[in-house]
């Protein structure tokens, strides 16, 4: 009888770990992300709004600092700017969806949801030849019909755990640059605009301050597989 309880207990032992690890190792399991939880010093730089002008110089300094980054396009703007779009990906960023016209996704209906990703998804596999894992919903917006329409085309949802607010013209070049460096830390996910002047001037102190901190630059889909290592 002890014998036959105990078996029990050890089954339920085994079924509760196999439980966590499926739920801590397979990152289809979680749909939104703020962070990653890493012990690697790793940080994604992530610039909204584009594809810009202003994307090809962050490029030209990621290129020369050996930084990769994630960029989350907005479709109508990946249909003015395709070449650019394309520069990104052949660069070996990552790119995202931000929805088609930046809309704020849960005052919309589930099927004008769809129609916001996936038509910034055509837009981006037109360009780039790739199709995007990611969204960053506007303003960081979603709720449930986001989230299920996210489910259906097998892709997350990435918010941030460092904002420098950048997108308020009253912050200044230092101030962004002191939020993300005091701020950073190993498996954080940072929100930028790529048509915010003073972010890409204050990107080569960013750069430098968080390399001597040991950081490694890495894009949202390759910090999100470094979960837990
Ligand atoms: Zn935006």
């Amino acid at each position: 009888m002890k014998g036959r309880i105990e078996m029990r207990h050890c089954m339920m032992l085994v079924a509760g770990l196999f439980l966590c690890v499926a739920v801590f190792s397979a990152d289809d399991v979680k749909r939104t992300f703020w962070n990653v939880t890493t012990k690697q010093q790793l940080i994604a730089l992530t610039f909204d709004d584009g594809p810009d002008n202003n994307c090809l110089k962050l490029m030209e300094l990621f290129q020369k600092e050996d930084v990769k980054a994630t960029f989350f396009v907005v479709g109508k703007k990946v249909k003015e700017n395709p070449e650019i779009a394309k520069k990104i990906a052949e660069a070996g960023h990552e790119i995202g969806n931000h929805s088609y016209t930046h809309a704020l996704l849960p005052q919309k209906t589930p099927e004008e949801i769809k129609k916001e990703i996936v038509d910034t998804q055509n837009a981006i596999k037109d360009a780039t030849g790739q199709e995007p894992k990611l969204l960053r919903p506007p303003n960081l917006k979603q709720d449930d019909k986001v989230l299920a329409v996210l489910k259906e085309l097998n892709m997350k949802s990435i918010m941030s755990s460092i904002s420098p607010g950048d997108w308020d013209k009253k912050k200044t070049k230092e101030e962004i640059v002191e939020t993300v460096v005091s701020k950073a830390k190993a498996g954080d996910i940072v929100v930028m605009h790529s048509w915010r002047n003073e972010t890409l001037e204050g990107m080569p102190e960013i750069i430098k301050s968080l390399k001597e901190k040991g950081f490694k630059f890495v894009t949202v889909s390759e910090l999100i597989s470094n979960w837990g290592k």
